[in-house]
């Protein structure tokens, strides 16, 4: 019979197959990072053998972690170089925060909900991850003190661009969030350069709320 490690290698090789090269992303840093962070390991265990599925699963506290493919996808926007500083907004159960880590310097991610934060970094900690710093806070406004950011995401969907994170972004810097309304919301990709700030819509999504200042009102 085969055995559970080789079983998730399996499944994650199939889903980057699949799922992301099949979809067309390329970059190999990304694939290389896909290739290697156990998704098995950010969902409960009840869940593991559908976490390398083509779908969000539940995570807890009504947040999801997203589909494989759309994290694929906005990270591979982000270009990433090696010793960039990333900013994530919306920790979750850590997968994305994990996928980043595996790629760049150091990942600073916030979290406002104290559980799932807490489980994630425990799971850092336990993957050895010690380039993800994490914070317990309304990631709207950004992270001043560690300002700028090579690059900046946010993984749940905001009513309009929080001016706070654009403020953050390091000359050269990309930024991707959803944006839009309840139900769905555009992918958009912002990018400051000596001219400004150049912006683009890269499709539809649909993310769970981003609660906060310059989010939705919410608890
Ligand atoms: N990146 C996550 C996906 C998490 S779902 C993963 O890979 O699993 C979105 C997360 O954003 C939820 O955990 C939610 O609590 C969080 N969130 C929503 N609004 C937030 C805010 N203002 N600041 C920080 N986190 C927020």
């Amino acid at each position: 019979m085969e055995n559970n490690a080789s079983k998730y290698d399996r499944l994650r090789e199939e889903m980057v197959r699949k799922q992301i090269e099949a979809r067309g992303v390329s970059d190999p840093l990304v694939l290389a990072a896909f290739r290697k962070v156990p998704r098995h390991r950010f969902v409960s265990e009840a869940l593991m053998d559908q976490s390398y599925g083509d779908h969000p699963l539940p995570i807890g506290e009504q947040q999801t972690i997203s589909q494989p493919y759309i994290v694929a996808e906005m990270t591979q926007a982000l270009q990433l170089n090696k010793d960039d500083r990333v900013l994530e907004i919306g920790t979750g159960s850590g997968y994305q925060a994990a996928i980043l880590a595996e790629i760049v310097f150091r990942v600073y991610t916030i979290e406002r909900i104290h559980t799932l934060l807490v489980q994630a970094r425990r799971l850092f900690d336990t993957l050895r991850y010690h380039n993800i710093v994490t914070r317990y806070s309304d990631g709207t406004t950004g992270w001043t003190d560690e300002s700028p950011f090579d690059a900046i995401i946010v993984t749940a969907g905001a009513p309009r661009i929080p001016q706070a994170l654009i403020n953050q972004l390091a000359m050269g810097g990309r930024m991707i969030l959803p944006v839009g309304d309840q139900h769905s919301q555009e992918l958009i990709k912002l990018v400051r350069d000596e001219t400004g700030i150049r912006q683009s819509n890269l499709g539809g999504c649909r993310f769970v709320k981003l609660i906060g200042e310059q989010g939705w009102n919410g608890r």
